[in-house]
Order: structure tokens, then C-alpha cells, then sequence
């Protein structure tokens, strides 16, 4: 179903409608770039200005302080964000960035053991992922080119869960895969992929950044090695917040490959004793002291997910890319069929956003942009479109494909 009819009746029965009131979307545009960087929320303000204020008002008190005391924000964090993603509360801790996490947990999971000495991960993942890869195996005296086997597109530009299954044989050591590519917005069977691999006595991980805070995981049950994301993405964090990472509780004894002061056991941080004493938990992984500041928002924004519940949110985004992807089909690739959908229809299969493929992909984004739309431009020729269950609207949603079909007729 498409149109402005059904668009207006499916805002009015959208049970997430009213967190929109809480984000600022940008003045005189319609914001589907939440999959890129997600929307400043009053919330997430507040608890920014909040941390400003007791650096301004208490010093270096701030760290120990009674209520939410800087100290065991990384902690603290990570307990409420493991219950979006089906992990336990120790098994999660706020810290570090993506990459600096693939680095640091690379560094971990691979370990090459005689025949066992290659790392199997994907030609579609974020390229920064695949150079950190790279630089781990370079680390350990292994040539990239031959140890780093990457699984490849089908014909339709997608990954074949049994064409990566195929590749991992018994010279793999360690799997690492997005949960959600960030180009087609393809889902990967996370569950089927991790038993598959421990079938074969390899260790997974996953990059979560297109995932965290739009699609519901069950990471503890389903028995993933390892797990890191980002929060500027749907968890709405702001620009360079600090990032997540999971490790299995089966895993807590495993050392950091990048040991900092942070991951020591709390109690004797201060000690400033010269042996590496680390935290029995996922926190032995953190690195540097926190930054604060940056990461402030984090506590609103987690708040507005924590509330409107990950069932909820992945039930409304279904929704939506649901009425966009049947738009795209019945109004626009009927009239310019240069016009191809990346991502699957398939619900277990889509993540967030949809992507859309135009050999004039460029000039159709910029003269959305033009129009006040801001979707995402990933060249050469991809278009994201991520409409988010938090802020966005089917209203909204029947307006950028009717700017869509006007642009396009220009190119
Ligand atoms: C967003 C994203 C990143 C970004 O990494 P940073 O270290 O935060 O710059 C990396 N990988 C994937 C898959 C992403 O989606």
C-alpha cells in the first residue's frame, strides 16, 4: 500500500508517534539520515548539560560524586545498554570507538594457531573495518592478501549467509561480519551464522553499528564471541560518542590485546599498582579515561530507546521501510525503471534503512537536498533512505518518494 491516505492512517495508529516532540529535527527538512547520524533529543541535551554543569560547579569532584558519579559511567552505561541487545549486564561496557574497539578486539579473538590463521570477513563491510583487520594481521606477521579471506556479493549485491558458511573452513581462526551492511541495509541470520561458526570451532564477531538501537538481538543467547557498535548511528548519541562492545561472559578471562589503566578492577585503579589487575568483566577492555562530555548525551538518548522499547521501535521501522520500500515499487520504478532496490523486502532480512541504486544517484541527492530532504549519498550510485521510528513519520515518508519521482524525471 501506498499514498498520502495510507500514509496519514499509519501515522495515526504509530504508537511511537509522540517521542518525535522530544528530538530536534533540523528547521524546514525532512531528516532520514538517522542510519548516518541520529537527531539531538531534549533528553540527551539535558543530560549533556548536566555533566557540563558538575565539571563547572564540582571539579575534579565530579569523578566520585554520590549521584552518577563520572567514575562508573562506562559501567553504567553499559548495564542499561545491554538490554537492548540480549546481553548480559556485565557483558557490555561504553567505551572506545568502532574501529579502536575492532582493533582491541581483534586483537583478542585472533589467534593464530598453526593451520588456523586467517581472519574470513566480507568485501561489503565499512572499508575502516576492513583496514583494521588488515592492520591486526599485519601486526601478527601475516599478509593481508592471503590471510584475510573476504566473501563476496551474489548477483543481486548481497551476502549469501551459506556462500560465508561455505568459507569457513579449517584454516579460519576468526569470523568478523556486520550485522547490518551498511550500504544495501541487508540483515545478516546472526544466530545461524554464530552456530554455524562455533559448529567449527571459530569465534565471531560482529559490527553492530547498523543495527544497535533498530533491530532487536538476543547476542548472550545466541552465543556471539564478540560484539561492538557505535551510538551516533539510531542510538542517537551525537557525533563521536563513545562506542559499545560486547564480549560473551564465557570470554572474561581473555586479556585486552590494548590494556589501559580503565579496564583495571575498579577497586584497585587508584592503587596505581605496576601489574595489569584487570576487571572481571566486559569493563577489563576499556583503555583510557572516559570522556565525559562527549559522551553525555548517551544517558537521554538511551533513556528515549530504554522507553519506547526495542520490540516497539523494530515494529514501527519495519513499518515504515515497509511503506517506502512498496512506495519505490508501485510509483517509482514503474515510471523510471534506472531504478533499483538494494534491500531485501524480506522482513528477517532488512535492517534499517533502504537503499536505493540510480546511475544519477548524485544529482537525485543533491537536488533532495536542495528540497530540504536529507537522505544519504553512498557513491557511486547508492541513495540510503533511513526513516527513523523515533522522529520520522509516513507522512514524511510520502513526501520524499513524490520528490523522488519529480527529481528523478529530471536526470
Ligand atoms: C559507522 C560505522 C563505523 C564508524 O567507525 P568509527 O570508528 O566510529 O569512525 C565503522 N564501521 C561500520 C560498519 C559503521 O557503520
Amino acid at each position: 500500500m501506498a499514498g498520502r491516505a495510507e500514509a496519514e492512517k499509519l501515522d495515526r495508529s504509530n504508537e511511537l508517534s509522540r517521542f518525535r516532540e522530544r528530538f530536534y529535527i533540523p528547521p524546514g527538512t525532512i531528516y532520514m539520515d538517522g542510519n548516518s547520524l541520529g537527531l539531538l533529543s531534549t533528553d540527551a541535551e539535558k543530560s549533556l548539560l548536566r555533566r557540563l554543569d558538575e565539571w563547572k560547579n564540582l571539579g575534579i569532584g565530579g569523578w566520585l560524586k554520590e549521584e552518577k558519579p563520572w567514575f562508573v559511567v562506562a559501567e553504567e552505561t553499559g548495564k542499561l545498554a545491554s538490554r537492548l541487545v540480549g546481553a548480559e549486564k556485565n557483558e557490555v561496557i561504553f567505551t572506545g570507538t568502532t574501529t579502536v574497539n575492532i582493533h582491541n578486539l581483534t586483537g583478542t579473538f585472533f589467534q593464530p594457531d598453526g593451520k588456523r590463521n586467517k581472519i574470513l570477513a566480507d568485501q561489503l563491510n565499512f572499508p575502516g573495518d576492513l583496514y583494521a583487520l588488515q592492520g591486526q594481521l599485519r601486526m601478527k606477521n601475516l599478509d593481508p592478501r592471503s590471510h584475510l579471506i573476504l566473501a563476496g556479493p551474489d548477483r543481486n549485491g548481497l551476502l549469501d549467509e551459506d556462500a560465508i558458511i561455505g568459507l569457513m573452513g579449517e584454516d579460519v581462526s576468526m569470523v568478523f561480519l556486520p550485522s547490518v551492511l551498511y550500504r544495501s541495509g541487508q540483515l545478516l541470520d546472526m544466530e545461524r551464522l554464530t552456530a554455524a561458526a562455533h559448529e567449527r570451532g571459530i569465534n565471531i564477531g560482529f559490527d553492530c553499528c547498523h543495527s544497535a538501537g533498530i533491530v532487536p538481538h538476543r547476542l548472550s543467547e545466541w552465543g556471539v564471541d564478540f560484539a561492538l557498535w557505535c551510538s551516533y548511528k539510531y542510538l542517537n548519541a551525537g557525533p563521536g560518542a563513545a562506542a559499545f562492545l560486547y564480549i560473551n561472559k564465557k570470554h572474561h578471562n581473555l586479556l585486552p590485546s590494548l590494556p589501559g589503566w580503565f579496564g583495571q578492577e575498579k577497586a584497585k585503579q587508584f592503587e596505581m599498582l605496576p601489574e595489569f589487575n584487570p576487571a572481571a568483566h566486559a569493563g577489563r577492555w576499556q583503555i583510557s579515561t572516559p570522556g565525559i562530555l562527549g559522551s553525555a548525551p548517551m544517558e537521554g538518548a538511551l533513556q528515549i530507546t530504554l522507553e519506547a522499547g526495542m520490540e516497539r521501535i523494530r515494529a514501527t521501522s519495519l513499518r515504515l521501510t515497509g511503506f517506502l520500500y512498496d512506495s519505490i515499487m508501485t510509483r517509482i520504478i514503474p515510471a523510471d525503471n534506472r531504478f533499483v532496490l538494494l534491500t531485501p523486502r524480506e522482513q528477517h532480512c532488512r535492517g534499517g534503512h533502504i537503499a536505493l541504486q540510480h546511475p544519477r544517484a548524485d544529482d537525485i541527492y543533491n537536488d533532495l537536498l536542495s528540497r530540504g530532504i536529507v537522505t544519504d549519498l553512498r557513491p557511486p550510485n547508492i541513495i540510503r533512505i533511513a526513516p527513523s521510528p523515533l522522529y520520522n513519520t509516513f507522512a514524511e515518508i510520502d513526501k520524499v518518494v513524490g520528490s523522488l519521482l519529480e527529481t528523478a524525471a529530471e536526470y
